[in-house]
């Protein structure tokens, strides 16, 4: 997991720092030094590190931390903040041109994951509604082009090539034309790469950027090499200038050292993290999730996006079998609860958003106990049923109603609520089928 160290030793000492009550300036300094002690094991940086833990320091005795009602409360708040800053504060997106083709160039070190990222990205903007086009401008590594193409073609992507022994300027440049032609709204330029920084690569760099004047250019540095990776990003920032980088590998990195100091030192922000070697596996990079996660405080909005992707793309196109042929039961409605409870608890995931706890009090605990009580009942009448009546609700009369009740704990009442509740859905189900008319898809899922 990333950050896994960090976020274990943070943890540990935020928890102590709990356990005082009152604080007084000894404690937060003693935490602050633990603090320190972690981040420089994460690999962050000495200079960032130092500069950080000033900075907190300042804020917590600057705020009366001391007097403060929850005093670990205020310092973790404080941690979180300037985290997230040196972080890069908010998220940072493409600059995406306004008159298209937006031009990027993915920049970087051989092996650093510049020809996946390039794919992953042309993927991302593809789902966004872009018509992507990727550029094989690496003519030195023998199986760039090759591995490129094979990306375009699981992707559905083109990819511009052109014969070998071209050169990588001509290439970039000619595949504007292309883009032009092909009413291709991004151009993303895979260039060359080396092992190591030198003259030569950076002046085909400097010609390609002279020449396509691309709109973003993205240095690739692989996570896992540290403050290796930090250097790198100095370097071309200083000889090439950088708009963004894509951290890659993120997957991992148990340490986190680069994700966290890069920004500080480069004054680049990350904008994508790789988190895999599957091409699906590039995410924006917030600043704030990824300053929670490492205080474990949770990372509900990407919980969220998580879940609703899961949800998603099976079972809307599960539920869309059934549904087309009218046969939505019971039993599927069963299914979908269980969908919902896997994750987690109303309270679990309301214990993942930070200060939460003071609504949850002020709602009291009976009205969140009572959603909990009403999944459980719908789940026992249900369960209650034969798999006949599950099929087929129109059969339960009054006698099946009252055998019902009796086996699921419940009244009557209760079982009538619920089968004319399922019957609306239906009604409602065929209601929007039918205003789909002969067009395929339910929820956007083709
Ligand atoms: P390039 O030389 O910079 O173009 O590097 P490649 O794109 O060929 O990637 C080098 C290796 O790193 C490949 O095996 C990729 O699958 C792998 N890779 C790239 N990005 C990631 C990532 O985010 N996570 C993991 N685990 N592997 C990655």
């Amino acid at each position: 997991m990333i950050f896994e160290g960090l976020a274990d030793r943070l943890q540990e000492t935020f928890k102590k720092l709990r356990g005082h009550g009152k604080l007084t300036e000894d404690d937060v300094n003693e935490a602050m030094r633990e603090v320190r002690m972690a981040l420089l094991e994460a690999d962050v940086n000495f200079k960032v590190v130092k500069d950080f833990v000033k900075r907190v320091k300042e804020r917590a005795i600057g705020q009366d931390v001391m007097e403060a009602l929850t005093p670990a409360q205020l310092v973790i708040k404080i941690v979180n903040e300037e985290l997230t800053e040196l972080m890069g504060g908010s998220q940072s997106r493409i600059n995406m041109s306004p008159n298209p083709p937006t031009i990027i160039m993915m920049v970087g070190l051989q092996g650093a994951g510049k020809t996946t990222s390039a794919g992953k990205l042309g993927l991302s903007l593809k789902k966004q509604g872009k018509r992507p086009v990727l550029v094989a401008a690496d003519i030195y590594r023998p199986a760039a082009v090759t591995q490129l193409q094979v990306i375009g073609k699981q992707l559905d992507i083109p990819v511009f090539s052109m014969e070998p022994g071209t050169d990588a300027v001509t290439i970039a440049k000619s595949s504007l034309n292309y883009a032009f032609t092909h009413a291709n709204d991004v151009v993303i330029i895979d260039t060359a790469g080396r092992l190591h920084i030198n003259e030569e690569l950076m002046q085909e760099l400097k010609d390609i950027k002279g020449q396509v004047k691309p709109h973003e250019i993205l240095l690739v540095v692989d996570a896992m090499t540290g403050q290796d990776a930090v250097n790198v990003a100095e370097s071309f920032n200083k000889d090439l200038g950088l708009d963004g980088l894509v951290l890659t590998k993120l997957d991992g990195d148990s340490r986190g050292g680069a994700a966290l100091s890069v920004k500080a030192v480069t004054g680049c922000p990350v904008k994508f993290v790789g988190m895999g070697e599957k091409l699906e596996a590039l995410e924006p990079f917030y600043p704030d999730r990824m300053a929670s996660r490492i205080l474990g405080m949770g990372d509900v909005l990407s919980l969220i996006e998580k879940a609703q992707a899961t949800f998603d793309e099976a079972q809307a196109k599960e539920m869309e079998k059934k549904f087309r042929k009218d046969d939505f039961t019971l039993d599927d409605f069963l299914a979908q609860m269980q969908q919902i409870k896997k994750l987690g608890s109303l309270e679990n995931i309301m214990s993942l958003i930070p200060g939460m706890g003071d609504i949850k009090k002020k709602l009291g605990d009976r009205e969140i106990d009572l959603n909990g009580k009403e999944m459980r009942q719908v789940e026992a009448i249900i369960r209650s049923m034969t798999p006949k009546e599950r099929a087929n609700t129109s059969i339960i009369n009054g006698s099946r109603r009252k055998r019902i009740a009796a086996g699921s704990g419940t009244r009557v009442q209760d079982v009538n609520r619920l089968l004319k509740q399922f019957e609306e859905m239906r009604k409602m189900m065929k209601k929007v089928k039918k205003m789909q008319g002969g067009r395929k898809g339910f929820g956007g899922f083709k």
